[in-house]
């Protein structure tokens, strides 16, 4: 790499990704430059490249989970410098708008992207520098760092359905990372039993490992039936839905109990239509969550979470491919031969 260039990711259309030399990205006053030291692949980086995403004009910077070492530091930066081993999550709400003023700075009217993540350098904008910029503590890995967006978003998904300890809770689609991590969070929370259900054995076993109560591959087994068996015939207190499929989002009901909360944390393609049964959801008294993205308070958490040892995140980084090579990790990814996996520039 000369000195400004460096080697990124540009996603151009569904299914076609360039890698090029780009300009090195220009920090303002209160802007950080990061050397990407490793970044993640993730459900929405898939999602994007099979279809695009709604909120993207292509050609866009591709990438949004990364770790690094701070290179450069605009002169107003004031607690980050030189050579700091930083995370970075990639949004920041405004903080003045109507959604941000009644505390759902997700759902931010002027939500700040920040894209770019699978590229040798990528640069932090100030409103993400200010509020969601981390410090890695000394023994805490770049790789496990890096989980802490997709970890906020899981966070914020059980802030709303405030599990209780002892409850039975099914996962659809608990093979994947999101997945993975929901059944983590509710093992700490205190519930029991957790059932993980997926159509993908080697994902399976991962969740088994890290404390699934019983695995239901779908394939082979009818998931209402095993859930029932496992909570006394009922069904389970609360269903978290996140392989981001509608006929998962009917499994997710129909694997609930009567007075369950359920959540659709997996998204669908935009305009696709889910037709339910009426009569499970009034009669049953169901209570659905929608859920979307993070706050800053809920990556603040994730981010101690990791610190912690609280959530394992390398268990969920299956591979890794150098930077040039992406496109085999995103295929890894979008065949279920991985859970996440590393991209090191
Ligand atoms: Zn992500
Ligand atoms: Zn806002």
């Amino acid at each position: 790499m000369s000195d400004d260039n460096m080697w990124a990711t540009v996603f151009i259309a569904p299914g076609e990704l360039s890698f090029r030399q780009m300009p090195m990205p220009e920090i303002g006053p209160r802007d950080l430059l990061v050397k990407v030291n490793t970044a993640l692949t993730c459900g929405t980086d898939v999602k994007t490249y099979k279809r695009g995403h709604p909120k993207y004009n292509p050609p866009t910077l591709f990438g949004h989970e990364f770790a690094g070492d701070v290179v450069a530091a605009g002169k107003d930066v004031k607690d980050f410098e030189v050579g700091m081993r930083v995370v970075a999550g990639n949004t920041a709400p405004c903080n003045e708008c109507y959604f941000c003023k009644r505390g759902q700075p997700n759902l931010c009217d002027d939500l700040l992207v920040n894209l770019g993540a699978f590229a040798e350098y990528i640069r932090i904008p100030d409103r993400l520098v200010r509020q969601n910029t981390f410090t890695l503590p000394d023994h805490l890995s770049y790789r496990e760092a890096a989980i802490i967006e997709p970890l906020a978003c899981v966070v914020h998904g059980q802030d709303l359905l405030r599990i209780q300890p002892g409850e039975s809770v099914a996962i659809v689609g608990a093979g994947g990372p999101i997945g993975l991590m929901h059944l983590q969070l509710a093992l700490r929370q205190g519930s029991s039993p957790i059932i993980a259900i997926d159509v993908n054995d080697m994902r399976l076993t991962i969740a088994a490992t890290l404390g699934a109560t019983q695995v239901v591959n779908s394939i082979h087994e009818d998931p209402v039936e095993a859930v029932r068996d496992l909570t006394d015939g009922h069904g389970a207190d609360v269903v978290i839905e996140c392989a981001g499929v509608s006929d998962t989002w009917l499994t997710a009901l129909d694997v609930a109990r009567k007075g369950a909360r359920v959540e659709w944390f997996g998204g669908l393609p935009g305009g696709t239509q889910v037709k339910i049964d009426s009569t499970r959801v009034h009669y049953d008294e169901l209570t659905i969550f929608g859920v979307y993205h993070l706050t800053p308070l809920s990556l603040e958490r994730a981010f101690r979470l990791v610190c912690n040892g609280m959530v394992d995140a390398k268990a969920l980084i299956t591979h890794e491919v150098p930077l040039k090579n992406l496109e085999d990790g995103l295929k890894m990814m979008m065949e279920g031969r991985s859970v996440k996996v590393a991209v090191l520039p």
